[in-house]
């Protein structure tokens, strides 16, 4: 038996099941069926391969042709981590990819009828699938540049995003029109966000493990949420 807490119990407690009560009269937490949650995620991930469509695209850039993107349209908070990672950086590239439309229709469809478990799950795994092609993207970029013998044994390539570390969301405007992400499906709403939502852009550095590895020590690290820098720290210290 697994639970979850405070979600609300559509028919008011009258399905608990047997011997079971719809709250627990301890702590609050309200019974949930494991197997049906196993259910629901074998069928959130049936979901997500049968509507997959990944795509990407990577587009290698110079320093001084990315410093204009990098400032976008003059909003990034300074100092930021991420300026100085790509002027220490080797070889760059501008990246997007998007694991596609029909996921996240079907998510908002799921939403739509109430179905939370299923949905969540989809839309966990769309996130999940999302990310992992934006490191497939830091290997084949890294292979690339292993072939050309142009990375070293110490060096990563590591992929960092606008919205993220002091790099407004609003460099994605010069980020698309350099990229052209439309390509492959990718459009910018007048928010900076991407459609499909689960989509990635950004750029990918590659250079000497070191350069990756910054602290949360900035003003806007107060109200970061996703903390990728200490993922970025422990990947640069072991390889
Ligand atoms: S705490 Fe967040 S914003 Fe600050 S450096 Fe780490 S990842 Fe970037």
């Amino acid at each position: 038996m697994s639970y979850e807490r405070d979600i609300p119990d559509p028919d008011g407690g009258r399905s608990a099941g047997p011997g079971g009560s719809a709250e627990d009269p301890e702590d609050g937490l309200i019974p949930c069926d494991s197997a049906e949650i196993k259910a629901q995620a074998l069928q959130a991930l049936a979901l997500f391969e049968e509507l997959a469509e990944p795509r990407a695209l990577m587009m290698r850039i110079g320093r001084d042709e990315f410093a204009p993107i990098y400032q976008g349209l003059g909003r990034n908070d300074s100092p930021g981590p991420i300026e100085r990672v790509y002027q220490q950086g080797r070889d760059m590239a501008l990246f997007a990819a998007t694991i596609g439309s029909q996921i996240c229709v079907r998510i908002a469809e799921l939403f739509r009828s109430n179905e939370f478990v299923k949905g969540n799950f989809l839309d966990a795994a769309a996130s999940e699938g999302t990310d992992r092609i934006s490191h497939l993207l830091e290997n084949r970029f890294s292979s690339l540049l292993s072939h050309e013998h142009r990375i070293a044994s110490n060096d990563m390539v590591l992929a960092y995003s606008p919205g993220y570390c002091g790099w407004h969301i609003s460099a994605q405007k010069a980020l698309f029109a350099a990229l052209r992400p439309e390509q492959i499906g990718i459009s910018l709403r007048d928010s900076f966000l991407m459609e499909p939502l689960k989509s990635i852009s950004g750029v990918l550095v590659a250079g000497p493990a070191e350069i990756h590895r910054f602290e949360d020590v900035y003003p806007f690290c107060s109200t970061c949420r996703s903390q990728t820098c200490r993922i970025r720290a422990q990947l640069s210290a072991r390889d």
